[in-house]
């Protein structure tokens, strides 16, 4: 994509301090169902629910907890049995050697350190074993207590397409998107980005000509400038700008 056209496509769309609010408005409306699709019924399945949901999708933890929350429902529960049976119970959310370890000694930890309770505040969360920033976010924010924006791949990719930022690193996305971000979004920020771009911003075929945000965005791809060949009547293809 030429460079002249992203300064005229960032021109066009203006400021994202003043896009920003209607962006939210619109996605608020577009997507009022937009919420964590994983299931849990306290402080202690969140955290665990998340734990298990790296590299793998909502629907298969969602598969795996009805049965394994039968099981274990206090941090002691999940010390109490050897290992390799905790392996076997989660077994199915892949990578089972890790997150049984992770579970174990974050469990481990909130007993001695938290009361057997799952802590609020970010800092205490990303001490856990196996909890990095993007989990410790996720839960904190669905417990009410956001102290940041969660970048999962969805963010990332409609961030950069909304051009909120042009960063890679996934803690400066954060960064970028805190200075932008109303703070009483944080939470809801990211579901509404995450379904838009599971609905709508397709990673590889976004529907632009549906889109909601489709004024608002510098990488729509309907205002890109054609190629030789889409003048000679071929169609369009490929992604938008990652740039914005
Ligand atoms: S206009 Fe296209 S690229 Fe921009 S957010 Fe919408 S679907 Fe994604």
């Amino acid at each position: 994509m030429p460079r002249s056209y992203l300064r005229e496509a960032r021109k066009r769309v203006g400021p994202k301090k003043e896009r920003i609010g209607p962006i939210i408005e619109r996605l608020a409306v577009e997507h009022a169902d937009a919420a964590i699709a994983l299931r849990f019924r306290s402080d202690l399945e969140l955290l665990v629910s998340v734990m298990l949901s790296a590299q793998t999708t909502d629907v298969n933890v969602n598969k795996v907890t009805p049965a394994l929350f039968e099981k274990y429902r206090r941090p002691e529960d999940y010390v109490a049995v050897p290992i390799e049976e905790l392996e076997r119970d989660i077994y199915a959310t892949g990578f089972f050697r890790q997150k049984a370890k992770a579970i174990r000694g974050t469990m481990q930890m909130l007993i001695e350190d938290f009361d057997g309770v799952v802590p609020r505040r970010l800092d205490d969360l990303v001490r856990l074993p196996g909890v990095a920033r993007k989990t410790a976010n996720v839960v904190s924010s669905e417990l009410g207590h956001a102290q940041g924006i969660v970048v999962d791949t969805h963010v990332r990719r409609l961030s950069q397409r909304l051009g909120l930022t042009r960063q890679e690193d996934p803690v400066k996305i954060e960064r970028d998107l805190q200075r932008v971000v109303p703070r009483a979004d944080w939470a809801r920020f990211p579901h509404l980005l995450i379904w838009h771009g599971r609905r709508v911003c397709d990673a590889r075929r976004p529907k632009c000509e549906e889109c909601v945000l489709e004024d608002l965005c510098p990488s729509s791809r309907l205002r890109a400038p054609l190629r030789s060949s889409d003048a000679s009547g071929r169609s369009r293809a490929g992604s938008p700008s990652r740039r914005g």
